[in-house]
């Protein structure tokens, strides 16, 4: 084991090349494969290949269908809800498929000073988030990390009278075991870093200069990050720059050496699709696109295989396709995203990160949502009440968690519709809490019931 990387981690690339080469669809093998994802257990890396083979429109139907199932019955109709929010876009790496790099001349270089910080929290805050995740490229200010760290406890000191940022995860670049442990005093939520590719080739030619293009450093760091004491992580791939199966099949070759060395795998799973981004050639034509039915394939496929890992749809898909990736798995979305530092008190998208496919504002996703029979969710409960890492998915397999955030989502829902909701979006958000609250089982409604009445007779951070 490296002592600077703390840990080795090997992809085994032929592995997976050897089985993505029996490409033929085997229809009783994928209904057998169907009919044990429903037993809520999750799948080998050999079962999501046996999905990965799905050509027919009839089994591809099959598979979404019992996507839905499991989303529907492990993660209810709650759907978690949060911001970016970019400090800095100073970089010292030139990822081909990013704005942000370093060779980029089309980009204005800036990282917010403290008071631009707390302007921009105090922005989220008064839309309604609770929930924050802190970006920023691979260079700091002069003070280095302690750039970010001092970022941190400046969004978690700022208190407006609508309320507060109550957790902020992060999505930095690798960093020391020291540095994780300092990481870990702030008090964050999860750590996120994406491997962009699990294929080296492929990983070598897409980051040209800097300290990313390091491979092992980074496919390490979630084990520095955990020797750190941090709970949750959050792994995840750039899909377009590789065979998508390739990539996703890494990523639980990834979540399993996590899951044996430290006893639980990561906590959440992001699946970016890369955007076209000014200054960045790779990002207008993606090596290996990925289209919207293979997108919705990998998104039906994690959920079966890793049912108890929350599945993070960010900013950058259009709000069709996020309908259709939250019926199938997404438990995580972006709303009313800014991706250029200063981003929420400017208006200004020139600096941005890659063009969003999604403009509108929070009110607006949330009532788009609650139309569709969601429960918009701002709760952040498990992590103050240190329900993180193991312990969080001891609760989760056997379904417990269930008993706590269905509550706790009704209450920070009703929370944001008496404060920070549109009287349209009130109206039909008010309608979806009363339904719901009826629709719990005998178990739980009394307790619904009473989180949501004193919310709204004005008490406020109700959890359970
Ligand atoms: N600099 C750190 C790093 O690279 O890990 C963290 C911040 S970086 C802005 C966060 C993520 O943005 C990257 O991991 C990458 O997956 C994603 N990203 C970069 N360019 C993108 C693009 N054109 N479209 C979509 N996502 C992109
Ligand atoms: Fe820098 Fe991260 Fe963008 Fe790469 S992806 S150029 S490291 S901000």
């Amino acid at each position: 084991m490296s002592e600077e990387l703390h840990g080795t981690i090997t992809i085994d690339e032929e592995r997976i090349m050897k089985a993505l080469e029996h490409a033929e669809e085997d229809a009783v093998q994928v209904r057998e494969v169907l009919a044990k994802a429903l037993e809520l257990k999750g799948l080998n890396a050999d079962e999501a290949t046996v999905l990965m083979r799905i050509q027919s429109p009839e089994l591809e139907e099959e598979l979404f269908e019992t996507a839905r199932k499991v989303k529907d019955e492990i993660y209810g109709r709650r759907l978690v809800l949060f911001a970016p929010l970019y400090v800095s876009n100073l970089c010292a790496n030139d990822c081909t498929y990013c704005a942000f790099r370093a060779g980029n001349k089309a980009v204005k270089r800036r990282a917010l000073n403290y008071e631009e910080v707390i302007e921009e929290t105090r922005i989220l805050i008064n839309q309604g988030h609770k929930r924050v995740l802190l970006v920023a490229g691979e260079s700091y200010p002069k003070e280095g990390i302690d750039y970010v760290l001092k970022c941190i406890d400046t969004i978690y000191s700022v208190k407006s009278e609508w309320g507060e940022v109550r957790r902020i995860n992060v999505n930095l670049a690798p960093l020391s075991l020291d540095e994780f442990k300092r990481l870990k005093e702030r008090r964050i939520g999860t750590f996120q870093l994406f491997q962009e590719t699990y294929h080296r080739e492929t990983y070598s030619k897409v980051h040209i200069s800097g300290k990313k293009r390091d491979f092992d450093w980074r496919i390490t760091a979630m084990d520095r990050a955990m020797l750190a004491g941090i709970d949750d992580v959050g792994i995840g791939v750039l899909f377009g720059l590789y065979d998508w199966r390739f990539d996703v099949l890494a990523l639980l070759q990834h979540n399993n050496h996590l899951e044996e060395r430290f006893g639980v795998g990561c906590h959440t799973i992001s699946v970016p699709r890369i955007e076209p981004a000014v200054g960045a050639e790779v990002s207008e034509h993606p090596p290996v696109p990925v289209n919207d039915r293979d997108f919705k394939k990998l998104i039906a496929i994690l959920r079966l295989t890793v049912p108890y890992t929350g599945i993070i749809l960010s900013t950058r898909e259009n709000p069709e396709m996020r309908r259709e990736a939250l019926a199938m798995g997404v438990s995580q979305i972006s709303a009313g995203s800014r991706t250029n530092p200063g981003g929420y008190h400017e208006e200004a998208y020139e600096m941005s990160q890659f063009s969003l496919g999604d403009h509108r504002s929070l009110d607006e996703v949330v009532e788009d949502i609650a139309h569709m029979g969601y429960i918009p969710s701002f709760c952040t409960g498990c992590y103050r009440l240190g329900r993180t890492g193991k312990d969080f998915m001891d609760l989760a397999k056997p379904g417990l968690i269930k008993h706590y955030c269905e509550i706790n989502a009704l209450s920070t829902f009703t929370e944001f519709l008496e404060h920070f909701a549109s009287p349209i979006t009130k109206e039909v958000g008010d309608k979806l809490v009363d339904k719901i609250v009826s629709e719990q089982p005998a178990t739980r409604k009394e307790r619904a019931n009473n989180v949501v009445q004193k919310v709204r007779a004005g008490e406020r951070d109700v959890y359970v």
